[in-house]
Order: C-alpha cells, then structure tokens, then sequence
C-alpha cells in the first residue's frame, strides 16, 4: 500500500453518479454535505482528496419509475417529469461549484481541466445518461450546453424517444433489440455539430454500430468492460473493441463487480486483480493510448479492496505491482481521458 505522505498518481475518472445521489438524499443541504465529508456513498470531498481524483464525468441520471417506487419512495410524485429530475441534477452540480468556495469547477475545455487539475480544484464536466428529458427538435441541448453539457449517452437501458438501450441479463450478448429512432440519429449529428461526446457504454449492438456508421467522432464508452471477460450485455465485445479502436477512441473501465467478474455476480469480495484482468485486455485490443478509468461510483457496488474513493491509490498500487511503468499508469489514470476529450471536444 502507498504511504499517506506521498500523493499517488492523479485520477481524472469517466462515470459517476454523485449527482444522483445527491438528488435521492433527504438531508436538507447534501451538497453541504459532499463538500464537509459526510455524505454517505463512494464521494465526498475528503475521500476524493485522498484518493486524488482530479475530476471526472459527473453524470446526470433520471430514474425509471419502477427503480423510484422501489429505491425512493420519497421521490416518487416526480416520477413522470424527466426535466424536471435533470434540471434538478444540473442545478446540484452548479450548487457544488458555487458553494465550494473555489474547489470545484464545470469544466467545459480540456485547457480548463489542465488548469483545475494543476491548482488542485476538482474538474467536473457534465454529462447526460439517458436524455428522456430532450425535446425531439433538440432545442434544451443548447441550454444545456451553456450550462456545460459536454458529453451525452442518449439512451440508459430503457427505451427512450432517441432509441433502444441495452438491456438484457447476464450471461448475455449486447444484441439486444432495435437502435435509434429517426430522432436519435439527429441527436448523433447534432452532438457531432456541437461536438459533445456521444457515450457507447449503455448502447445495444444495433445503435453501437448506428453511432459507427454516423458519427464522425472517436467511438467512446465511458464505463464498460471487455465482454470476452465477463460476458455483460453492457460490455463490449471484440468486434467493438475492433471500431472503437480503428476510430482512436476510447474505452473506461468499470468497477462494478457485476461487469467485472466472470461470473457477472454482484459480489463486494472481489480482487482488484479482476480490474487488472479488464485494463490487459483492453490494452491489448485497444492500444496503450485508448484505455482509462470508468469508475461508476455511486452507481454500483465496487470491489471491497477498493471501497470508494479513496481506495484509488490501492488500485494504482496494483496496477505497479502488476508491472505497468509509471508512464502507463499515468495515461490510464488521466492523461489518456485527457487525450480523447481534447480529440473530441477539439479544445
Ligand atoms: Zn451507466
């Protein structure tokens, strides 16, 4: 294990869903308590610090109805109001930023995310997970991009006005059914004009090669694992891994248990070796260049080793005692998402 005094190897992370549970908490001020290390979860301030997470995609999550019922009960009269339940999120990361006092910022360039990361100010950018919230003619995708909408998954794994998600049960191939819509191939060319990164991680086969065909950005999943390992509907499989290489994209890897483990079990008793396992795979296919972090905390459970957060510098240990040189950690720790955003986003 790395010593307390000597900072591990900065993490910029592509998943998480601190919004989310932000939304869900019942406490009257939960930003107040990210920022003074007390909310419950993988993230907090303090924990991030530790773990030295430098920033990340902060997602934006509209539960489906029958999830609220069951997880929020409190939540529920908001059930039939998917902008209203994004709006609401945008506005937590906007209260994280405000009430912060400097030590979070929206980023919207990458040269924002180097200056964040170079004065120690938690670089967030905003995305999107399933835009049910979207009017078809597409007119809040600019709103949303003022306020800093950087990167969008338009469908999570139900279906939505754009398309179809990927749903289906382990063990399970991602060909899961019908793609876009007509609607959602004009979000694909609206995201291309906007630049804003178009997120593979909850597509089925069928809209996975839509966005291939259509897009003319690097192909990017920004939490799924290799489906030769774990065969997850939500993972990839070598054929994708085949495209979104070829197109000088990128893949983060996820945490979670059940996208980890051959088994696809969601069991906390899981080594990190298993992370491991995923990030020689992915290098293999993908090159040295095309691979990262997609932690997915606060969104699923994560191996025990790990923990939360602050258990990032354990999982850096390993990638060392695995024999990856510095060089390497360092790209799949950041400088690899680094690359890809500044591809993508062209600043
Ligand atoms: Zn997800």
């Amino acid at each position: 294990m790395s010593t307390s005094s000597s900072r591990s190897t900065p993490v910029f992370d592509g998943h998480n869903d601190l919004l989310l549970n932000l939304w869900l908490s019942q406490a009257e001020n939960p930003v107040g308590l990210f920022l003074d290390d007390k909310l419950d979860g993988h993230l907090d301030m303090a924990r991030i610090r530790q773990g030295n997470m430098v920033g990340g995609l902060f997602a934006v999550f509209v539960l489906p109805q029958d999830y609220l019922a069951k997880f929020a009960p409190h939540k529920t009269a908001l059930a039939h109001d998917p902008l209203a339940v994004t709006q609401a999120q945008i506005a937590l990361l906007q209260h994280i930023e405000t009430q912060s006092a400097g030590r979070a910022k929206i980023c919207r360039t990458v040269a924002e995310i180097e200056s964040c990361i170079s004065s120690g100010v938690l670089a967030m950018v905003l995305h999107i997970e399933g835009a049910e919230a979207l009017d078809p003619e597409l007119r809040l995708l600019d709103s949303w991009y003022e306020a800093g909408l950087r990167s969008i998954g338009p469908m999570w794994n139900l279906p939505n006005q754009f398309g179809f998600g990927v749903k289906g049960d382990f063990p399970g191939s991602p060909d899961t059914g019908e793609g876009f819509t007509p609607a959602g191939i004009s979000l694909l060319h609206a995201c291309n004009r906007k630049r804003l990164l178009i997120d593979l991680s909850h597509m089925n086969e069928k809209s996975f090669w839509q966005t291939a065909q259509y897009s003319d950005a690097p192909l990017v999943a920004t939490h799924s694992n290799a489906h030769a390992l774990c065969p997850h509907p939500r993972n990839l499989t070598d054929k994708q891994l085949a495209a979104i290489a070829e197109s000088d994209g990128f893949v983060g890897v996820n945490f979670g248990t059940t996208f980890l483990r051959a088994d696809g079990k969601r069991d906390n008793n899981t080594p990190l070796s298993d992370i491991v396992r995923h990030l020689d795979y992915l290098l293999e296919k993908l090159g040295e260049n095309r691979v990262g972090f997609g932690s997915d905390f606060d969104g699923t459970n994560v191996p025990d080793p790990l923990a939360d957060v602050a258990g990032l510098p354990r999982l850096i240990q390993e990638l060392s005692d695995a024999g990856y040189d510095s060089a390497l950690i360092e790209k799949l720790a950041w400088r690899n998402w680094l690359r890809v955003l500044r591809q993508t986003w062209g600043h």
